[in-house]
């Protein structure tokens, strides 16, 4: 009997306890602040230095630039930038080395593809990424400091 009150007792009282479980995926899940989701592109900001893509410990990053159309102006523009989501590991490595911050981690997490051919993402796919960008980050699209840009807190 003492036993059988006791169970009740735990029963009762996860009753009334706060819910933890939600309603993925009709309600969406907001990750941490600081959790590595897929990167936002911000094509304007890239000065084409390649860094991000020899930083990159899988290799899964792909760019080319060409010569900026504005004779007023020096140095390249971005033409394609692809990232490979089959082998990248969301380490955040690109968008640290970035001095620019035209790579910049959101909180979006979902790739979940029933083809491989779906995880290239182009340069177009990545900036229209661009909800959720990670907090760390909120001054994309601002002015930045210098030749070499923002530094962000690590
Ligand atoms: S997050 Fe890491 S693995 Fe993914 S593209 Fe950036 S550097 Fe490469
Ligand atoms: S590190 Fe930044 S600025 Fe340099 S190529 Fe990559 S995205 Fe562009």
């Amino acid at each position: 009997m003492k036993g059988l009150l006791k169970g009740l007792g735990v029963t009762l009282k996860s009753m009334t306890a706060k819910k933890i479980t939600t309603s993925y995926p009709d309600e969406p899940f907001v990750m941490p602040d600081r959790f590595r989701g897929i990167q936002h592109f911000i094509p304007d900001q890239c000065i084409v230095c390649n860094q991000c893509a020899r930083v990159c410990p899988t290799e899964c990053i792909t760019l080319t630039g060409k010569p900026n159309p504005d004779p007023e102006k020096k140095g390249k523009v971005i033409e394609t930038f692809d990232i490979n989501f089959e082998i990248c590991i969301l380490c955040d490595l690109c968008t640290e080395v970035c001095p620019t911050e035209a790579i910049v981690m959101t909180n979006n997490f979902e790739l979940a593809s029933y083809s491989r051919d779906d995880l290239y993402m182009d340069i177009n796919w990545l900036d229209s990424n661009n909800k959720n960008v990670r907090k760390d980050n909120n001054n994309i699209g601002a002015p930045q400091a210098g030749k070499g840009g923002a530094k962000k807190d690590v």
